[in-house]
């Protein structure tokens, strides 16, 4: 995993790595996760990679369309 250049989607805030986004942006320019219109010059790097990282990766934990409200579901 490459943290150095990461980025995302600036309609969905899809993380994704900068190159790869750009690559696929630049051959059609439109976001693989949410198919809205994005320019491949509209992405930037993120200043904090690691932050968006561990965001990316806590939503994944979490499976939760919103972050920073945990939570506890008892559901058996
Ligand atoms: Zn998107």
């Amino acid at each position: 995993m490459v943290l150095k250049e990461w980025s995302c989607c600036p309609a969905c805030k899809m993380s994704a790595n900068y190159q790869e986004l750009k690559r696929v942006l630049e051959a059609e320019p439109v976001c693989p996760m949410c198919e809205q219109n994005v320019p491949p010059m509209s992405i930037t790097l993120a200043s904090d990679p690691e932050a968006e990282f561990k965001a990316l990766t806590s939503l994944m934990k979490d499976s939760g369309p919103q972050e920073g409200n945990e939570e506890e579901d008892e559901e058996n």
